[in-house]
Formats: C-alpha cells, sequence, structure tokens
C-alpha cells in the first residue's frame, strides 16, 4: 500500500509507470507529474480501467525546488521516483529532504549549462583531481550523504540498467561466485535496428553528451582516460551475434571501484554501428553538439537542444525497432583458491516489450529496473539511509524482481573474454 510521486514522463518514465501499474497491490496509487503535462494525461487515460493502481497527473518544473516541494507536500507520497533527466536531480533531492521523503533516481547529476562558472570552476578541478573529464560524476549526489542518513531517509542514485542492474550483477557476483574479483568489463550492446540513419535510444541531448565524451576506465587504481571511440573490440553476443564495441566513460565505473576496492580493472563496453559514429562525428565536427548558445536570426538557440527537435523521438521508435539487446558484465577473479570467470547478462526483445508496453528495450531495459528498485524500497527491501547506489544493497531480491518483471538473468560459466 503505498503512494508513488513519479517526476518525468518520457520514455523510460512510460515503462516504468506501466510497469507499477502491474504491481498495484504495491503501488496502490502513483502521481506522474512533468513539466508537460498533456503527456501524464495522454498515459493516465491509456492505462484507465487496465490497473486498480489509482493515477493522478500534475504539472511540475523539477527545475524549480519549490514546485516541487509544493506538489511533494500536496501529494503527501512514500517515495519520489526522478526519472526526469539528470538536470534536476539535485533540486528533488533537496525537495525530498525538505519533506521527508526518500529519493531515487535513474542517472548521476549533471548540469544542463557546463558553461556556468560556478560550476565550471569545480569541474575542473575534479578533472585534475580524478583524471577524468566527464561532466557527470557521483561528487554532487554523494555531498548529500549525511543530510540524507540524519533525515533517516534513503535516496537510490542511478537504478536502471547501466547503471543499476549492472551493479547488481556485480554485488551477486562478489556475493554468490567470487571471494575477489580481478576484473569487470560490463558490456551494453544493442542489436536492434530501428531503420532510420540516425536516432538515439534515449534522450538524445544526455546521450550524445555521453558518447562524444573521452573514454576512460579504472585500472590499479586510479582513471586512464583515453580519446573518445579510441578503443574498439569486436565481441559475438549471445542472441545478437558478432558487434563492434567501444570503451566509453560510465558512471558505475566510479561507484564500483569505491564500493569493490581490490578490483584492479574496471572497462564499459557499448556497441555502435558505423552509420552512428560516421554521423555522431559529422555533427560534432560541424558544432551541433555544442551546449553553448548562438545567437540566429534574432533567437538564442543550444545547437544540442535544437538537434533534439529535429530527431526522431526515442519513444517513436517502439514499432519500427527490431532485434535484441544484451547487456551484462563478464568477471575474472578467484573462488576458493582457484581462477575464475563467469558472464551474467540479460536478452531483451524490442518487439516483444513493444508488443508489452508500446515502448523499445532501451526504454524498458531502464523502466523495468526503477520500478524493482522502488519495489524495493517500498516493501522495505533495501533500506539503509543515506545516498546509495545499487551494489550497496543485497542483490538478490532486486535480481529476483527483474526474473519476474521481465529482465531474466542469464549465465556463462565459460564466458570468451574480452581483450
Ligand atoms: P526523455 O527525454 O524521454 O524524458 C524526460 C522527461 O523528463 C520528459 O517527460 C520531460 O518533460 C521531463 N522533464 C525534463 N525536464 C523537466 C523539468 N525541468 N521538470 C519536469 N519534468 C522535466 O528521457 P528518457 O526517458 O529517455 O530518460 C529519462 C532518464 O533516464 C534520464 O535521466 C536518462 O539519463 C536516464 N536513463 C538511464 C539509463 C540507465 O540505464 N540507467 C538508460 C537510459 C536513460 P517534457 O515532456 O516536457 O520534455
Amino acid at each position: 500500500m503505498s503512494k508513488v510521486l513519479v517526476i518525468g514522463c518520457g520514455g523510460v518514465a512510460s515503462v516504468a509507470i506501466q510497469k507499477c501499474c502491474q504491481v498495484s497491490e504495491v503501488f496502490t496509487e502513483v502521481c506522474i507529474a512533468s513539466r508537460t503535462k498533456a503527456k501524464c494525461d495522454a498515459l493516465a487515460q491509456e492505462l484507465a480501467g487496465k490497473t486498480a493502481t489509482r493515477i493522478t497527473t500534475a504539472q511540475v518544473d523539477a527545475d524549480d525546488v519549490n514546485q516541487v516541494i509544493d506538489l511533494i507536500k500536496s501529494y503527501q507520497p512514500d517515495l519520489v521516483m526522478n526519472i526526469a533527466l539528470p538536470y534536476q536531480d539535485l533540486t528533488i533531492m533537496d525537495a525530498c529532504l525538505e519533506c521527508g521523503v526518500n529519493y531515487m533516481d535513474t542517472a548521476n547529476y549533471e548540469p544542463e549549462d557546463t558553461d556556468d562558472p560556478d560550476w565550471r570552476e569545480i569541474y575542473e578541478k575534479r578533472c585534475e583531481e580524478k583524471g577524468f573529464s566527464a561532466y557527470f560524476d557521483y561528487s554532487w549526489q554523494w555531498a548529500y550523504r549525511e543530510k540524507f542518513e540524519k533525515a533517516g531517509l534513503v535516496a537510490l542514485l542511478g537504478c536502471g540498467f547501466d547503471p543499476g542492474v549492472t551493479q547488481a550483477y556485480c554485488a551477486y557476483a562478489k556475493k554468490h561466485q567470487f571471494d575477489t574479483i580481478d576484473t569487470i568489463d560490463i558490456l551494453d550492446c544493442n542489436g536492434g535496428d530501428h531503420g532510420y540513419p540516425f536516432a538515439t535510444n534515449f534522450n538524445p541531448e544526455v546521450n550524445l553528451r555521453e558518447v562524444s565524451a573521452p573514454g576512460s576506465y579504472w585500472e590499479d587504481g586510479h582513471w586512464v582516460e583515453i580519446p573518445a571511440m579510441s578503443i574498439k573490440r569486436e565481441y559475438d553476443f549471445d542472441a545478437v551475434g558478432q558487434k563492434d564495441m567501444y570503451l566509453l566513460h560510465h558512471e558505475e565505473i566510479e561507484s564500483l571501484a569505491e564500493n569493490i576496492p581490490e578490483v584492479k580493472r574496471i572497462r564499459f563496453f557499448m556497441t555502435f554501428g558505423q552509420s552512428y559514429l560516421t554521423h555522431m562525428k559529422c555533427l560534432e565536427n560541424v558544432g551541433m553538439l555544442s551546449t553553448t548558445p548562438i545567437e540566429f536570426e534574432g533567437h538564442e538557440i543550444v545547437p544540442i537542444k535544437f538537434l533534439k527537435a529535429l530527431l526522431p523521438d526515442p519513444a517513436s521508435l517502439g514499432p519500427r525497432t527490431h532485434g535484441k539487446t544484451n547487456i551484462g558484465c563478464i568477471f575474472t577473479g578467484k573462488k576458493d583458491g582457484k581462477e575464475k570467470t563467469y558472464y551474467i547478462y540479460n536478452v531483451c526483445d524490442h518487439q516483444e516489450c513493444y508488443q508489452e508496453v508500446k515502448s523499445q528495450a532501451i526504454s524498458y531495459t531502464t523502466g523495468v529496473p526503477a520500478m524493482c528498485g522502488a519495489l524495493m524500497l517500498l516493501t522495505g527491501k533495501w533500506n539503509t539511509v543515506g545516498v546509495h547506489t545499487v551494489e550497496e544493497f543485497d542483490p538478490d531480491p532486486f535480481l529476483d524482481a527483474l526474473d519476474k518483471y521481465g529482465l531474466p538473468r542469464q549465465e556463462n560459466f565459460d564466458p570468451v573474454l574480452v581483450p
């Protein structure tokens, strides 16, 4: 019996909300609140009569902490699920603290305006100290640890697939498969084809910022940064086949390095087709990925926002995307004094997702873990107060929930390793 406030109503939120409605004995009431209320109303209407969950909607600009506070005070939820954008993480965390409510999200904080001089000063110091230059990192949200602990509240960070399930896979490997883990390779493969020459599978602005940034990995206690897309490997993925994949910086590497300190190397690879990479390079070269506003015929335009308006809405890719995703982690390490390798992953089919929730697998593989993470918090299975990432909690009930609600795990005890 719980009330949940979901902020955001895009591709991922719409899956998470539909999955919450499949578990109406826990999610008895859900308020869908977003910047554009019409999207919330449309989803509420679609779900009307199909679920026992009582759905209401609201308009909120989550960049404004006072609006979020007012909404939380009037709705009185047990949990706020932030499935808007990473830009809103801090304002929503502030509002949760003010109102005494648990918090969760699917991606760690990054600022919308990377030209802001105050933010830039802190960012440049961090780049130098830590050795990676991604715009996002956990420091902003880890700074809330003491505040959440003192308030007796839980903040669950990054509970999508990657970050999210990948960290639960690491916690599971550590708990059940290894005494010590030496290396972790996180492999994110999308074998789906939507038929467009170029489109992104989730929010284009967040996606293109991530992919065009320098890559980095964790090795022997420090970061190694490399030019974007400069480490390429081929891998033969179960249910998908042979794909090119590239080493990227990814947020869960940072928390895993802290929470599994014995690990000697952590890398993250994502598959990309040549067409995607050629388009992205071209857009980058002509300045279309820039977040710095320019003056155009009397209007101020942010190039990447304009590009977002031109590209297909990720939520519209569902009907046309065919193929499968395969996301998981390969481990090497030791168990009972012997060397061991282990691969745990999930395969998800784009069209099966579409049949179930009218969405492609990228939103599905993020929205289902968001619902399952909320389920862990609402049922008290994950209740350690403070600010935590997924690997800090017991992976067993979470992976059981994923098995049950659409993202079953598969295992391979003799995987091909990534060179
Ligand atoms: P979308 O762009 O599809 O949706 C974002 C939603 O947030 C929209 O409904 C948007 O409203 C709303 N929103 C944006 N700004 C505000 C604001 N100021 N106040 C209130 N609502 C706002 O994004 P996705 O669904 O693709 O992604 C959602 C989140 O999931 C992102 O943080 C993304 O980084 C993360 N993600 C995580 C993954 C993981 O595996 N962990 C994988 C993929 C995504 P409007 O309709 O008005 O634009």
